[in-house]
């Protein structure tokens, strides 16, 4: 039964409509997600408020504890956790794995808060007058989690907002709420007291209440650019601190001068790892030069063909099923979409997957993709690759910089100058070269820009702590009566 966790408790959320959890490989249904309603959240955000009071005494130092407390259960408890995020959620096992190992990372990183809270001080600023600064928590911040990341994305934020003596209450998304049971299960053995950590299922409701809750003082969000748009909107005008990553548009460009079966590896697995559904995903792939299309393009059928799909739980499956049949469909209508405005169908990956119980495709490879195709413009979230043609790299950048989104690009090349020119110029926040998925560890900041991207500070890393507190400043002078000493 998916409960939610509040003032240290498992409680039965209050909501009585229910969301079906399926697993994507076979269509069956894992359980069914409680829709929060506003009480939940009250007494969520009411529990989070007053367990800040004493969270934020806690010395630095002893709060990490917990932290590392739960970097070593993860450890052990990674295969666990690793497995119930395939079934919820589809992807292989080794991403699973992986998508966990970068969850721990954050909690290691965020163990480093003593260092990154520290303050700064100046003697003597005035005659006898000396200056320093350092860094407060705010209270309670909210965390709203998409599908794609089951375990990872929530960790992008709740161990550095609690490092750094905020309390939090997260709402992981309503398809994938059975990864951070288990997590809050682990989270209940390190013993944090009560109300630091609150865990609340359901879908608009209950975002649109941390949104607007007088109480909540942050907001972190990640999903769709329409939601993160909403709720920088929602939360912002109520005075809140908000960092909201909304959807990605990734192009990879690739010069003549590349390593040839690297780059077109490299690219394959960027745009179908976790079936295409990263917001790092590479999607269109922009081959400078005809020599450098027709070599891709081969290439890129020849690998693609050879892909095993299937249930993820296999270690010999490759790539898992999408989220699910409304997913799956909306895909299948870009493809078609896309071959009606003039895409040549180089590899259809929607044969061959009847068979298979659950939302399966296959990689799809389209050809002479260009910029005004629907297609070339919207998020795809599904294994479907994008050949495209540019005379030059300044001609690949432009239609870059176009895009409405910018969160990441990548370039292939063997020349120094290139990639130089490439990092200065590409709008995106998220530069690759010769890496398919550049996405920065814990202890760098993470988040795009444009539509990718709605605030001012990027998650994680030593940045996360200009997020999660307030810096201020405090002058002093000490009058002394030196007759008395
Ligand atoms: P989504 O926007 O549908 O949902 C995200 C969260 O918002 C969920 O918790 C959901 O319950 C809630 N939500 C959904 N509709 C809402 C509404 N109308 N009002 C208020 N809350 C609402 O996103 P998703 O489909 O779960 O995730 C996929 C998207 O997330 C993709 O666009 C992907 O690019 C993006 N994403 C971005 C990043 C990044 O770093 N920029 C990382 C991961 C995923």
């Amino acid at each position: 039964m998916v409960q939610d966790f509040i003032d240290g408790k498992w409680l039965n959320s209050l909501g009585n409509t229910f969301f079906p959890v399926l697993n994507p490989a076979n269509g069956k249904e894992l359980a069914v997600c409680p829709m929060g309603t506003v009480a939940d959240v009250d007494r969520a955000v009411q529990s989070a408020s007053q367990a800040f009071e004493e969270w934020r005494q806690v010395p630095v130092v002893e709060r990490v504890q917990y932290l590392f407390q739960l970097k070593t259960l993860l450890d052990a408890n990674l295969e666990e956790i690793a497995k119930r995020i395939t079934q919820e959620h589809g992807k292989t096992l080794a991403e699973s794995r992986a998508s966990v190992r970068r969850g721990i990372q954050m909690v290691e990183t965020a163990t480093g808060m003593p260092t990154f809270q520290m303050g700064e001080f100046s003697e003597d600023i005035a005659r006898g007058i000396d200056c320093y600064s350092n860094r407060k928590p705010l209270g309670v911040f909210a965390g709203i989690a998409p599908f794609n990341f089951p375990a990872m994305v929530p960790f992008w934020f709740w161990p550095f907002a609690i490092a750094s003596g905020n309390t939090f209450v997260l709402k992981p998304s309503e398809r994938v709420p059975l990864t951070h049971q288990l997590i809050f299960e682990l989270i209940e053995k390190v013993r944090l007291p009560k109300g630091v950590f609150n865990l609340v299922h359901g879908g608009k409701e209950v975002v649109d209440r941390l949104c607007t809750h007088p109480d909540v003082k942050g907001v972190c969000f990640v999903g769709s650019t329409p939601v993160a748009r909403h709720v920088y909107t929602t939360a912002t005008a109520q005075g809140k601190r908000v960092q909201a990553l909304g959807g990605a548009k990734n192009f990879m460009v690739v010069l003549p001068d590349a390593v040839m079966d690297k780059a077109v590896a490299t690219a394959l697995e960027s745009v179908i790892g976790c079936a295409g559904e990263r917001c790092l995903a590479g999607s269109v792939i922009v081959c400078v030069g005809e020599d450098t299309y027709s070599e891709v393009s081969k290439r890129m059928v020849a690998l693609a063909s050879d892909i095993s799909v299937g249930d993820g739980m296999d270690p010999r499956v490759q790539m898992g099923p999408v989220i699910s049949k409304e997913s799956k469909s909306r895909i299948l209508s870009l493809i078609s979409n896309s071959l009606k405005e003039g895409g040549e169908l180089l590899l259809d990956g929607r044969q061959n997957v009847d068979q298979l119980p659950g939302y399966f495709l296959r990689p799809t490879v389209i050809g002479n993709v260009v910029e005004s195709m629907e297609i070339a413009k919207e998020e795809v979230f599904g294994p479907v690759v994008l050949l495209a043609h540019a005379k030059t790299l300044d001609e690949a950048i432009q239609w870059i910089n176009r895009s409405p989104y910018a969160n990441t690009a990548t370039l292939f090349t063997s020349s120094g100058a290139a990639a130089r020119k490439f990092s200065a110029e590409a709008a995106p926040s998220m530069i690759g070269i010769n890496i398919g998925v550049p996405a920065p560890m814990s202890f760098f900041s993470f988040g795009g820009t444009k539509d990718s991207f709605f605030g001012d500070i990027k998650v994680h890393g030593a940045e996360a702590v200009n997020f999660f507190t307030d810096k201020r400043t405090i002058t002093q002078r000490w009058m002394a009566d030196s007759s008395i000493w």
